[in-house]
């Protein structure tokens, strides 16, 4: 197998997912006492927070492409960016790399129209939901995105940070995430994408009439299926 190279602890919650997501992976498909081959580099997310909301993007680019590279020079033979918001900075950490970058949106979109749907409601940071490079490579497959109104996007970026990022699943937020996907579906979306790596553990597919798209998931086992080869 082919040894991968995790960035995660944004949050460490979702990259203990991963971990075991790709690990099971692995085991479904080879069977015997076979596991991933891999390395992480997990994150103080303390520290990736303070920068994600002072707007310091170029500090956080080279440590991240700085972490890519030490992946690589390691032995990893691709890199798994644990988080959707990261993938803001997929170019500067691409451009210093001679091994492949897993997209988060291009794994999960190539699924999406795999299935035959275009309109797709996205849930995710405010970053991810408000910002350019996430829905613009969704867009790029062929995809139209819908996003929450503006007051549930803050309901919904709140509830990732104080509460899903430190482990905290609880009823009220899954009823706010249950109707704020209701309302996507009103407006048209054919399906959701849970596009940040700790949603998963508040809502799936019970949760909406529409069918859900786990980024986490599809992510890790695009991750497994690159380290098998
Ligand atoms: N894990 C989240 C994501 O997939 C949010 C945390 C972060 O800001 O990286 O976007």
């Amino acid at each position: 197998m082919r040894t991968i190279g995790l960035i995660g602890g944004m949050s460490w919650e979702s990259t203990a997912l991963y971990y075991k997501l790709i690990n099971e992976r692995v085991r479904d498909r080879l069977g015997k006492l076979h596991s991933a081959p891999l390395l992480l580099y997990s994150y103080d997310f303390q520290e990736i927070k303070e920068m994600q909301y002072a707007g310091r993007w170029r500090e956080a680019a080279s440590s991240l492409a700085e972490v890519a590279r030490r992946l690589e020079d390691a032995g990893a033979r691709a890199i798994v960016l644990c988080t959707n918001t990261m993938h803001k900075l997929a170019p500067d950490i691409t451009s210093s790399l001679t091994i492949p970058f897993i997209h988060i949106g291009d794994a999960t979109a190539q699924r999406i129209r795999a299935k035959g749907y275009r309109r797709v409601g996205l849930l995710g940071t405010r970053f991810t939901m408000e910002e350019e490079f996430y829905i613009d490579r969704l867009r790029a497959h062929d995809l139209d995105v819908l996003v929450p109104s503006e007051g549930a996007r803050a309901d919904v970026n709140r509830i990732i940070y104080d509460e899903l990022c430190l482990g905290n699943v609880t009823a009220p937020s899954r009823r706010r995430y249950q109707d704020v996907m209701a309302a996507l579906v009103a407006a048209g979306a054919e399906c959701i994408i849970l596009g940040c790596t700790e949603i998963t553990m508040l809502v799936g597919q019970g949760d909406t009439t529409v069918e859900t798209f786990d980024t986490t998931a599809i992510h890790a086992e695009a991750a497994a299926d690159f380290a098998i080869g």
